[in-house]
């Protein structure tokens, strides 16, 4: 059953993606089989963000020598089960069709530290999985922009030509490799394409590098505690500085001196000042293969894949055992807000989408056309959707000790690491949020807060 949730807690059950078919041995890990009734430092939400910051506060080399917090993590159902698990597997830095609006907005400055700050995510999480041994079937690919749009494919040209002429964000520009219509079908391996960008960027198993994380944190002293749905967090404050306590569903409360809500699309059930600001937002992806037996091996793709049709994007990566994971679908179910917006239940698919990715390989990639690929599973997920398009990140105000880093959209990958860093210096360093490299526009402020700004209610 598909409803609007005023408070977005997540759903209980959910569809199986993909990624959640190879399970950790800490999947619903509890550290501790009661709460602890306090900690220093609390985390509620244990996807990509929240292990994250657990990882940058226990195993940052910064702190090394240092005696580790007691730290604990809330997650409301199995560890790694929302939209990181759900996602495309695709770690792609591509702002620059965002940056043309950046500039007018925030001047080219801005715009510029944002565009680089995405582009170091491919280095730095290269960097981590090879520091903590991560099997997670990481590699580094040239990914595809592929535009079958003719009016679309001239604009995106013009735009990129006018950056980089004039020379912002220059390392991520000068990455990108425009392909005129003459050879972007040939080039890309994708049927229909009058243009396309390939640009670096890596494609890998979500799941598996998180729960790597995981791990690595675990044995570092974190306190993780799975299936621990938190219904509200107070504060109070007898001695000046604010404790903040968790309530959660049947296990009781525990308080800290600073709290970290990482709850992404869900963030506005702990935060009711985000209600507008950051919603739940359903999206559809698959998994397709090869039918057991069939004559040959998958055709290699040249790259992974960001497909523009005009008003959507579907995005697609070829895994190592050649098989296709591939998402999107927005072109079928976006002019309906009940498919999709204020949605959190990932148990049931977006009906319009449920059978989109069939035939999809045949349809759009020649190389294709003869496989006789099927799709073997379907999953839906939810994201943080933003009013003005941006993830909130810092201390909330008006709520001292209490961080939040949440609404990463569709492109959380290339972002919430470096984010979480910063936040991970700003809880245990006391550093202010200018302190720590994080783009300042991702900052959360009154302003933001009281913005009328929202793209998401003109789209009606
Ligand atoms: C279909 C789909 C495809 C995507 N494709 C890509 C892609 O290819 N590339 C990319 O960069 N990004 C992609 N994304 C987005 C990316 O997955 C997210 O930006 C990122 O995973 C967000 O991580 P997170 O930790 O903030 O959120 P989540 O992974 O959603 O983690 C939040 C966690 O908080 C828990 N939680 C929430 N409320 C509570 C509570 N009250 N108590 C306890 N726990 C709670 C939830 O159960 C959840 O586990 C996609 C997302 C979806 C859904």
């Amino acid at each position: 059953m598909t409803s609007f949730n005023p408070k977005p807690f997540p759903w209980k059950t959910s569809t199986t993606p993909y990624w959640r078919t190879e399970l950790d041995p800490l999947d619903e890990h509890r550290s501790t089989e009661e709460l602890p009734v306090s900690c220093d430092i609390l985390i509620i939400g244990g996807g990509y963000a929240g292990i994250a910051a657990a990882y940058h506060l226990l195993c940052s080399e910064e702190h090394e020598g240092r005696k580790k917090p007691p730290i604990v993590l809330l997650e409301a159902r199995q560890a790694c089960s929302g939209a990181t698990a759900r996602n495309g597997g695709h770690l792609k830095p591509a702002v620059y069709s965002r940056l043309p609006d950046f500039i007018a907005k925030y001047g080219a400055e801005t715009a510029s530290e944002y565009a680089e700050f995405e582009y170091r995510h491919v280095d730095v999480i290269a960097e981590v999985i090879e520091k903590e041994s991560i099997e997670c079937e990481f590699e580094m690919v040239r990914s595809f922009d592929v535009y079958l749009d003719p009016e679309q494919a001239v604009e995106a040209k013009n735009a990129y030509l006018k950056l980089k002429e004039s020379g912002v964000a220059k390392q991520s520009i000068d990455d990108l490799i425009w392909t005129d219509e003459d050879r972007a079908e040939e080039v890309s391996g994708f049927r229909g394409c009058v243009g396309c960008f390939s640009s670096r960027a890596a494609t890998l198993w979500p799941y598996k590098l998180f729960m790597g994380i995981l791990n690595k944190t675990v044995s570092q002293g974190l306190n993780m505690q799975t299936n621990t749905l938190v219904t509200s967090i107070t504060s109070t404050s007898s001695t000046g500085t604010p404790i903040w306590t968790a309530t959660t569903a049947q296990r009781g409360t525990i308080s800290a001196p600073k709290l970290i809500i990482a709850t992404n699309g869900y963030t506005s059930a702990l935060l009711p000042e985000y209600k507008s600001k950051i919603i739940p937002a359903r999206g559809i992806a698959s998994h397709i293969v090869l039918p057991a037996g069939a004559p040959a091996p998958a055709p290699r793709l040249p790259g992974s894949y960001g497909i523009r049709i005009p008003g959507a994007i579907d995005y697609l990566n070829q895994r190592p055992d050649g098989s296709i994971v591939v998402g999107g679908a927005r072109s079928t179910f976006y002019a309906t807000d009940s498919h999709w917006k204020n949605v959190v239940d990932d148990s049931a698919l977006i009906e319009p989408a449920a059978h989109y990715f069939d035939t999809y390989m045949q349809r759009h990639f020649p190389s294709w056309e003869e496989s006789a690929a099927e799709v073997e599973g379907i999953w839906t997920g939810v994201m943080g959707y933003n009013s003005d398009a941006l993830p909130s990140v810092g201390e909330v105000p008006g709520r001292e000790g209490c961080f939040v880093a949440a609404g990463f959209e569709g492109h959380g990958m290339p972002v919430i690491w470096l984010v979480m860093k910063g936040i991970g210096e700003m809880v245990r360093c006391g550093r202010r949020f200018e302190e720590t490299g994080v783009p300042r526009i991702l900052k959360t402020t009154e302003e933001r807060l009281e913005s009328s700004e929202n793209r998401l209610a003109s789209k009606q």
